[in-house]
């Protein structure tokens, strides 16, 4: 007890309160730009890096409102913390299906289309139903869904749940993809590939950035191509932005690219325009 009193005054100088009530307000104001839809997504195109055919669009949340700018990298970790991502989780599945059924309508073919859950979602038996139910009611197939889930937060919820993972065989019964985002990043350790059907390992951006300079990235780089090959996945790189980066990337086997030198995200018009020119 002899402590609280100088506790509390070290709490109530400080700028924690103040840092608590920005919280509070950012957390409503996420909560109101939920229900009134200022989230919007952008699609990122992926390619095949040998044909330059498009065989796939990444949908990458914006908060589309006059009075804040916030980046994605800025406001999902703290929807993370705050226990909102199943929130935006939730409606992002429901954007993107209303979405894909948007252009399938204006007969427009299109490519498998890959949504970011977040690390706490992917057990959630809320989530599988949700996208369940999204396919139902908008026509889709498992074939038009890919779920993109950090290195990280897969090993994180196989430990939880054992290696015959329910959520998994589930998602790969529906014929919905999984792809490994951030590869490289997480972890050491990769023996969980062998006992997964993951069908695409994204290779994170930094890698890509360094390659060109940096031995050691190269290699490592040409390593994570190798193990995805040997486990049948297909390896895509993340954030191509030079022709050289393009080349060499070619030239280690990687599959598959996306990146501004491709295209940057883009609203869903453009997309459109993309797949139909
Ligand atoms: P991520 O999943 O690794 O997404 C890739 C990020 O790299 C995107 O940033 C994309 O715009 C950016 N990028 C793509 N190509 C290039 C390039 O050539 N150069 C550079 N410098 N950047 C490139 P964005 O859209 O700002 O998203 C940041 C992160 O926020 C994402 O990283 C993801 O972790 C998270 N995020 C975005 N949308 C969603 C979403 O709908 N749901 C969830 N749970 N997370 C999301
Ligand atoms: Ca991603
Ligand atoms: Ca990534
Ligand atoms: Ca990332």
């Amino acid at each position: 007890a002899k402590h609280n009193g100088k506790q509390r005054s070290i709490l109530f100088n400080s700028n924690i309160e103040k840092d608590l009530e920005q919280k509070i307000i950012l957390k409503n104001r996420i909560e109101t730009a939920l229900t009134d839809n200022e989230f919007i997504l952008h699609f990122q195109p992926q390619y095949n890096l040998k044909t330059m055919e498009i065989i796939g669009l990444e949908a990458l949340i914006r908060w589309n409102s006059d009075e804040v700018c916030y980046r994605p990298d800025e406001f999902i970790p703290f929807a993370e913390q705050q226990g909102l991502i199943h929130l935006i989780d939730n409606y992002v599945i429901k954007m993107a299906c209303q979405q894909i059924a948007n252009w399938q309508q204006q007969n427009i073919h299109v490519p498998r289309v890959a949504i970011n859950i977040s690390s706490q979602q992917i057990n959630s038996k809320t989530i599988l139903k949700l996208i369940d139910n999204e396919i139902v009611n908008h026509n889709l197939t498992g074939a038009n869904l890919e779920l993109e889930i950090t290195e990280y937060s897969l090993v994180e919820s196989l430990k939880k749940e054992g290696k015959q993972d329910s959520w998994l065989s589930h998602l790969h019964q529906k014929g919905i993809h999984i792809s490994i985002d951030d590869f490289g990043t997480g972890y050491s350790s990769l023996s969980y590939l062998q006992h997964m059907n993951i069908n695409r390992i994204k290779i994170d951006r930094s890698f890509i950035e360094e390659m060109t300079h940096e031995k050691d990235s190269q290699s490592i780089v040409s390593s994570i191509i190798a193990l995805g090959h040997n486990v049948n996945a297909t390896v895509l790189a993340e954030g191509i932005e030079t022709e050289e980066q393009r080349r060499l990337l070619i030239s280690l086997s990687c599959d598959e690219g996306q990146g501004y030198l491709m295209n940057k995200p883009l609203p869903p018009e453009d997309i459109a325009k993309l797949l139909t020119s």
